[in-house]
């Protein structure tokens, strides 16, 4: 199933923020103008509810949100306590019912797959969001929701991977120490929140791989071949949230990877093996072409179907009619319109990658 929301559509932090961009409404256009999308397959999502969110979420906070949406604008103490209009975190008109959804759709997924299955929910993967404060352009953590919900359900373990370029900070600390769960970040060394260093375990529970600037398709296949997918195997998890953040593009603006998106159709094609449950979420991704081909891509994956060298006429008009003012939005290449699956990008595999894949499977005390 494919777990969507009109709330995203038209809904932005602002024009000079990175999420100026729409990213899951066109998704979901160039899903349905590529046939890949009937209206069986898609599940708008609800809004969470306050006491579902607070599972997690400190209520105070919450509710801070709330009143932040109705009155637009927020008090010098919430600010301070709460980070809601400051750290990139703006208060913009959607600022409570978004992030609600985006919970609410975490839940309906975790829910829907409590027997098995696999969801896609390109709305969430909100993965900085702290129990009391927003963080990272995220207000609540949608994946912290889902696989909390799972564990309530009774599931044993679980595993989180997460392949955006930036750490996956609130994810990781949310489970710090806990041993059913396994959490793994792959995110660009030195990059915002600059946690997530090799060493870092969070208790024995995470496993983190900054790479360097320049991260090549043959080096997260490489990784994912020598750690990532034998972590997940030795965890033996009952379920795993993907988080598919498309920030770790070459044509990014917020980070310096060097990925096509064939890197993260190779990652998804390995996890979904391993276990009989997987929520794909989204994540960062600020060049709204390739988050909405990359993106395509996974869900082409999830289902089974090729993707094509060409783009339907419907698919392209979709990625035609996207406009960005950033550089990159001046003269976008042909291929942004014309294809989804990026040429891949290879390269060599460097020792400091390498080294990161030795130190993840070696026992530390
Ligand atoms: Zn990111």
């Amino acid at each position: 199933m494919f777990i969507g929301s009109d709330i995203y559509r038209g809904s932005t932090y602002g024009p000079k923020h990175p999420l100026a961009v729409p990213r899951v409404s066109t998704v979901t256009d160039l899903c349905r103008a590529m046939g890949w999308l009937p209206e069986a397959r898609f599940i708008a999502a609800p809004m969470a509810s306050e006491d579902q969110v607070c599972r997690f979420h400190d209520r105070a906070y919450v509710r801070a949100l709330a009143e932040a949406e109705r009155t637009q604008t927020v008090s010098d103490e919430a600010r301070a306590q709460y980070r809601i209009g400051a750290d990139g975190n703006p208060v913009y008109p959607e600022i409570y019912r978004r992030p609600m959804t985006s919970a609410g759709g975490m839940l309906l997924a975790a829910s829907l797959t409590r027997d098995g299955g696999v969801v896609f929910c390109p709305g969430c993967g909100t993965h900085h969001g702290r129990p009391d404060r927003a963080s990272g352009f995220c207000y609540l953590n949608d994946p912290v929701l889902g696989l909390l919900h799972w564990l309530d359900a009774g599931l044993a373990r679980v595993a989180y991977v997460d392949i955006d370029a930036h750490h996956g900070d609130g994810v990781q600390d949310a489970f710090a120490g806990d041993p059913r769960v396994l959490t793994i970040s792959v995110h660009e060394a030195g990059r915002w929140p600059r946690t997530g260093a090799a060493e870092d375990r969070a208790g024995g529970s995470a496993r983190n791989f900054p790479v360097p600037q320049g991260f090549n398709d043959s080096e997260m296949r490489h990784l994912l071949q020598h750690a990532i997918v034998p972590l997940v195997v030795a965890h033996r998890p009952d379920a795993i949230v993907l988080q598919g953040g498309a920030d770790g593009l070459e044509e990014d603006p917020l980070s310096r990877l060097a990925l096509s998106n064939n890197a993260h159709v190779e990652v998804l094609r390995a996890i979904m093996r391993l276990a009989p449950r997987l929520i794909v979420t989204g994540g960062g991704g600020y060049n709204p072409w390739t988050v909405a081909r990359c993106w395509t891509c996974l869900w082409a994956t999830l289902l089974g179907v090729p993707i094509p060298p060409r783009t339907t006429p419907a698919a392209e008009a979709v990625l035609r009619a996207l406009t960005y003012n950033r550089a990159a939005g001046r003269n976008p290449p042909a291929h942004w319109f014309t294809t989804l699956l990026d040429a891949p990008r290879e390269g060599m595999v460097r020792p400091p990658v390498m080294d990161l894949a030795v130190a993840a499977l070696q026992e530390t005390r």
